[in-house]
């Protein structure tokens, strides 16, 4: 439907009345008019009417996998329209949910075998971390109320999540009191991923350095933990910072031996983000617990699913005759039905010409060819390229002014871009070119000169 009144009419409206995310009332963020969007482009109407068409950096905060008017898509959605777009899960089943949770397990480790369709990322890992907490009470051991994770992570922006998110990001002391405390191991070391095999490598003194202030985190808080969260291989909202696959299984061994359970959150790094189909697939240690989302519906409606194994599942169920949580919108089929289609599209052999893994790879060497040259450029700290995800550090926060300033320089360049803190990164559709990501990657160059011309002000 297109609304007839001119852009500057409904930016006023937005302006005065509609919350953004991390928005302001008080000093709204200038938010810019799509109008549509179709392959890998946004298609926006500016002020005076006029469009024009972008590429889009950040997949729609990382779900449109495959960009924008999938036909496959599109079908799906149409075909499930004309049966029913949504019935209650309660008491109820259907094809949409169940041919959904048949294709995960056909994608995920054999061990887990129980899926939860939950309507939200931040959702699923509620469910998770209250399977956790459920498992340990059947223990016996209804002390074992905290969760042990790294600093520097991201889970969601509802309350359990936002406990486990990093305390400072995640802005722990406006909430003091409110939120549980849990524990938090030191940022894992930095590690930079080998071009070569595409995985995060850390220096192993550094590596054996945080492992001793893991496991005295262990001694003294073992009898106490349900579970360890982390996001494996990637740290995404909170920093986008790859970390090791050793200390992924570092903090697995650990929790084992302590008796707590593995949470791996999945919701960025799922779906081959990271290169490999799972972050985990690049780790020793299996999780019992695993959170997908974003990119699970090709970024068409909300959704997530938790899974889990037979042996969480019994004890969770054990517990408290049941697990207590059950959206509303579980199991939506419309959802459901889009993500089936997402999900066989993305596992087709000819995916992208050569299938995910082969499209992953390629967009992963373009990201790199076209970013690892802005290390020259003034004010770059650091440049991180890891599966389809694209990364440049700079050296202030882009904030306040400057924020706007960088997104414009990247809009003239023809690229949506979304920076935050001190990062200017690309996480494109997986349906970009080669000609598309270096039309992005110049985008992200232009961004990061704006970042470094700017005069350094106190806010940045
Ligand atoms: C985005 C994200 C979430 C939260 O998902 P929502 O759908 O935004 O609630 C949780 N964990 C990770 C790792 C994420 O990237």
């Amino acid at each position: 439907m297109i609304d007839p009144r001119p852009p500057d009419e409904l930016l006023a409206i937005d302006r005065d009345h509609v919350w953004h995310p991390y928005s302001s009332s008080l000093d709204p963020v200038t938010t810019r008019l799509v109008e549509s969007a179709s392959g890998v482009r946004l298609r926006l109407r500016e002020a005076d009417g006029s469009t024009r068409e972008v590429v889009d950096g950040m997949a729609s905060w990382w779900c449109a996998i495959h960009g924008y008017a999938v036909p496959e898509l599109d079908a799906a959605a149409r075909d499930q329209l004309a049966s029913m777009s949504h019935v209650m899960f309660g008491g109820l089943t259907h094809a949409p949910a169940i041919g959904l949770v048949e294709r995960l397990l056909a994608i995920t480790p054999a061990h887990l075998t129980r899926v939860f369709l939950a309507d939200s990322g931040s959702v699923s890992v509620e469910v998770a971390m209250k399977m956790a907490l459920q498992a340990g009470v059947l223990d016996g051991r209804p002390t074992r109320t905290r969760f042990l994770t790294v600093r520097g992570g991201y889970h969601g922006d509802t309350f359990s999540p936002m406990s486990v998110t990093d305390p400072v990001g995640g802005m722990h002391s406006l909430f003091r009191g409110v939120l549980p405390e849990h524990v938090f191991a030191p940022l894992p070391p930095h590690a930079p991923v080998d071009p070569v095999t595409g995985v995060p490598v850390s220096d192993p003194g550094a590596l054996a350095t945080w492992r001793e202030s893991v496991d005295a985190l262990f001694a003294q808080h073992g009898p106490d933990l349900a579970a360890v969260i982390v996001e494996p291989l990637l740290q995404g909202a909170g920093g986008m910072r790859p970390w090791a696959p050793q200390a992924v299984d570092h903090l697995s061994r650990r929790a084992r031996e302590h008796g707590a359970l593995v949470i791996h959150d999945e919701i960025a790094t799922g779906f081959w983000r990271t290169g490999t189909r799972w972050a985990g697939d690049r780790c020793a240690e299996p999780a019992d617990i695993v959170c997908i989302g974003k990119a699970i519906t090709g970024g068409y409606l909300s959704l997530a699913a938790v899974l889990c194994t037979d042996e969480v599942a019994d004890r969770v169920s054990a517990s408290a005759g049941a697990l207590m949580h059950g959206p509303t919108f579980m199991g939506n089929p419309l959802a459901c039905a889009i993500a089936s289609a997402s999900i066989d599209l993305l596992e087709s052999p000819g995916y992208g010409g050569t299938g995910a893994a082969g499209t992953v790879a390629r967009l992963s060497a373009a990201l790199r060819a076209g970013l690892e040259p802005l290390r020259e450029r003034r004010g770059v700290l650091d440049v991180r390229v890891l599966g389809a995800v694209g990364v440049v550090r700079v050296d202030r926060p882009v904030e306040g002014t400057l924020h706007e300033a960088v997104t414009s320089a990247a809009l003239d360049a023809g690229v949506w871009l979304r920076p935050f803190r001190d990062l200017v990164y690309a996480m494109p559709p997986y349906a970009c070119t080669d000609a598309d990501v270096e039309v992005l990657t110049a985008g992200v160059g232009a961004a990061v000169d704006a970042a470094a011309s700017a005069e350094r002000t106190g806010s940045g």
